[in-house]
């Protein structure tokens, strides 16, 4: 950068990214040595600890309407990027923000800086450090966090037999983007969105802007579940890197599929006239080939299901069974008849 933007540059990390750091964290002054301000951050890793990575970018009109609320988008870009680390099983250590902005705008900044400051507070995740550019508006987030010795929640670790389960509910997140940008057409079925309440536009916003990263079901996963992915691009795709990984197949049960209210309004309001049959497919086809949900899919062996079942119960954590892994290398889905369905859409694919 120029000397007078790489002053502005110095002007924008003092201001917005300095200071975000959950509040009464005991352990942030244990775990970060040194953090923003210096040419590297040095975190300390506790005895016995590994470190887990992962990294995500979101580009303005690609992953988000570039006009969004400026709180809205770090929010977003947090708990993205945490999610990998709940399905992980791995504990919030701290994180890296590197920032492309198309301007100083510091109304926006101000905006941003308090929704990672929010997004700080809700995972215990201190901004460690990061670089600030100009150009299109693009956020990538780093997530650091630790995991036991030999702990971590794979994907390859499934076994035939085992149920699988998911976290909350499926299809809203695709959804939701519809809500928040009209503009976007998800598969063979454009949403129309105009014959929603206040509250259930208010629900979609919820999902797309403030996904909750399912930290703490992660980490119950570790002794319990054999394999786990989180939901970003559809069901039928993280399933299925599940399967490819653990050399198996899958069958799910179409009627278990956890569905909101919400999701089940929006697809009736789609189809004025018909029966809610249509309603119930059109709501399916979010739930198995949207993404975006940030829900965890998880494998676990028959006789641990109870207390799967038991320790979401004293999480708070709604988790429902959907299906069973089996020998074979697909993603079947069957009808509550035990009958194939077959889709044509197979999750988010970037490219
Ligand atoms: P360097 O030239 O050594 O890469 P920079 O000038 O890019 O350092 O950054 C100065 C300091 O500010 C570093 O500690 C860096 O981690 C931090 N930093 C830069 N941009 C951000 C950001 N967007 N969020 C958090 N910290 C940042
Ligand atoms: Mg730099």
């Amino acid at each position: 950068m120029s000397e007078r933007e790489s002053l502005k540059e110095f002007d924008i990390i003092a201001r917005y990214f300095s200071d975000i750091v959950p509040a009464a964290s005991a352990n942030t002054s244990v775990t970060v040595e040194l953090g923003v301000g210096d040419d590297c951050a040095v975190l300390n890793l506790p005895d016995g600890h590994r470190l887990a990575l992962s990294i995500d970018t979101l580009v303005a009109g690609r992953h988000f309407p570039a006009d969004a609320n400026a709180f809205d988008i770090a929010q977003r870009a947090v708990a993205v990027a945490v999610s990998d680390l709940a399905a992980m099983g791995a504990t919030p250590l701290a994180f890296t923000l590197a920032i492309c902005l198309p301007e100083v705008d510091s109304r926006w900044l101000q905006a941003f800086s308090h929704g990672l400051r929010k997004a700080a507070q809700v995972y215990s995740l201190p901004l460690i450090g990061g670089d600030t550019t100009k150009g299109p508006l693009t956020i990538t987030v780093q997530v650091h966090g630790t995991l036991a010795v030999g702990c971590g929640l794979k994907r390859s670790g499934a076994s035939s037999g085992d149920r699988i389960f998911v976290s909350g509910t499926l299809g809203d997140g695709a959804a939701a983007l519809a809500v928040v940008d009209p503009s976007v057409q998800f598969g063979t079925t454009p949403l129309s969105t105009e014959h929603l309440t206040e509250k259930q536009r208010a629900y979609f916003h919820q999902q797309f802007y403030a996904p909750t990263a399912q930290i703490n079901l992660g980490q119950s996963l570790l002794s319990v579940a054999s394999a786990a992915i989180d939901i970003s691009d559809g069901l039928l795709a993280d399933l299925g890197h599940i399967c490819k990984a653990s050399g198996l197949g899958a069958l799910i049960q179409m009627d278990k599929l956890p569905l909101s209210q919400e999701l089940l309004a929006l697809a009736t309001a789609q189809l004025p006239g018909n029966n809610a049959d249509d309603a119930l497919d059109c709501a399916l086809g979010y739930a198995l080939c949207g993404g975006d949900d940030y829900e965890l899919c998880f494998t676990v062996a028959e006789q641990q299901c109870q207390t799967m079942i038991e320790v979401a119960a004293q999480l708070g954590v709604a988790i429902t069974e959907i299906g069973e892994m089996v020998v074979g290398d697909a993603v079947v889905c069957l009808d509550k008849n035990g009958k194939p369905m077959y889709f044509s859409h197979r999750g988010y694919q970037h490219f």
